[in-house]
């Protein structure tokens, strides 16, 4: 007999989980469904995530802040180096009056938190070792088909399953794709001098360097390659990557090592051309997945989240479609900014060539002297710009 719930969440990462939480606080019973095993899940995701002031915003509403606290780091310098050149763009918290930028977690300290209050909330079903394999729509509902072949009705299907959404592949929806033909090399390393709550984006030709400040006063690397070398940074031992390390931190850490392991993700672009359909919407990187130049990709996801939180709040009837088209709209600008915007970065610091060499510099010099422009970066990057939801504009 199939199984009734109001709202499926297909797919349990970290933006899947957050989403069934906050659905359920507003009392609709969710089934978040995921093909992994939890163990897996949180083992093989060993990279880091720069949560946005705007995103821990949005973490205390659905109250799991309060369990990360301790386990995170916050931003309170951004250091954005181009190349060699002595041109350098400084950005303080204090500046804006901000306590920081946003906060650096371990992706396995977060998704375990998640997964904890998942666990807790009795409006929640959290099924795992599960793949979706099929839906069928009527008019009041959805049945959702399981691998074991079971089912579930529900009124309101949301694809939260990553950027090669199952569920956006059967609404037939397109999507526009780029393969950077880079891979991003993440792994957290000691050092013998302090952070400082300093996070480093050193733009190079062959992709960014990024050195994020951590707990315990390690650091967290995002290490862009070409994506032909990323078996040579991952097997090399660690004398050899250690001393590959050194040479691109310089002095600015003293003697840095790597500690633990490191992964490679290769890098690219998914757009989806549109994010509903009859009871269906996508949300997360099943909708957009972007270059992590920018840090930005979790932290759009959960202006979705918040969005679609709100919109469905006090609702009949959760597939309504006026209101999914309502959800749409109000996400579909802000992503597409972003992907564009992270794609430009991408392109434009990976160029050598002298004209836009200088030009870059030159934006560089130009934003570090005009207060305004500055403040605008700096506001930007706390996740603080643009038409905000209630959810990520303010805590508590
Ligand atoms: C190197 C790197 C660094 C990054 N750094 C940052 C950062 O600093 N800040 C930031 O905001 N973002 C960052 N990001 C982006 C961020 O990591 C991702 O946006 C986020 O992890 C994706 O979460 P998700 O839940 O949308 O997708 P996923 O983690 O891909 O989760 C999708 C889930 O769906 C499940 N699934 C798939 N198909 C099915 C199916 N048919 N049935 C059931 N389940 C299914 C999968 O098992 C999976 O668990 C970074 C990304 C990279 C690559």
């Amino acid at each position: 007999m199939t199984k009734i719930y109001d709202i499926a969440v297909i797919g349990g990462g970290l933006a899947g989980l957050t989403q069934s939480i906050l659905l359920a606080q507003q009392g609709w019973t969710v089934i978040c469904i995921d093909r992994d095993d939890p163990k897996n899940q949180i083992n093989s995701d060993i990279r880091t995530t720069a949560i946005s002031w705007g995103s821990r915003n949005l973490l205390k509403n659905a109250g799991v802040w309060a369990d990360m606290e301790e386990l995170a780091e916050c931003i309170r310098d951004i250091l954005i180096l181009d190349e060699d050149s002595p041109v350098e763009l400084e950005f303080n918290a204090t500046d804006i009056d901000a306590e920081g930028f946003g906060w650096i977690v371990d992706n396995r300290d977060l998704r375990q938190v998640l997964m904890s209050h998942v666990a807790k909330n009795k409006n929640i079903t959290h099924l795992t070792g599960q793949s979706v394999t099929d839906f069928k729509t009527q008019q009041n509902s959805v049945e959702v088909t399981l691998q074991n072949d079971e089912t579930i009705t529900v009124q309101l299907v949301i694809g939260a399953d990553g950027r090669n959404s199952f569920t956006r592949k059967w609404m037939g929806i397109q999507t526009f794709k780029k393969d950077y033909k880079q891979s991003a090399i993440v792994c957290l390393i000691n050092h013998t001098k302090p952070h400082n709550g300093m996070a480093l984006e050193h733009f190079r030709t062959q992709g960014p360097f990024a050195v994020l400040p951590f707990t315990d006063n390690r650091s967290a690397v995002v290490w862009t390659i070409p994506g032909a070398e990323a078996n040579q940074w991952t097997k090399c031992s660690d004398d050899v990557f250690n001393a590959a390390l050194q040479t691109r931190c310089g002095d600015l850490y003293g003697d840095v090592s790597v500690q633990g392991s490191r992964a490679a993700w290769p890098l690219n672009l998914v757009k989806a051309h549109k994010y509903i359909g009859d009871r269906m919407v996508l949300v997360a990187e099943a909708a957009h997945g972007m270059h992590p130049i920018a840090g930005q990709g979790l932290n759009m996801s959960l202006r979705d989240i918040a969005a679609l939180t709100e919109t469905l709040n006090g609702a009949s009837d959760p597939g309504d479609a006026a209101l999914l088209k309502q959800y749409q709209s109000m996400r579909r600008m802000d992503n597409v900014g972003m992907v564009a915007a992270t794609d430009i970065l991408n392109e434009l610091f990976g160029f050598n060539f002298f004209g836009v060499r200088a030009a870059r510099r030159f934006g560089l010099h130009a934003i570090s002297k005009i207060p305004y422009a500055k403040k605008f970066f700096m506001k930007q990057a706390m996740g603080a710009v643009g038409h905000l939801p209630n959810l990520i504009k303010k805590a508590g």
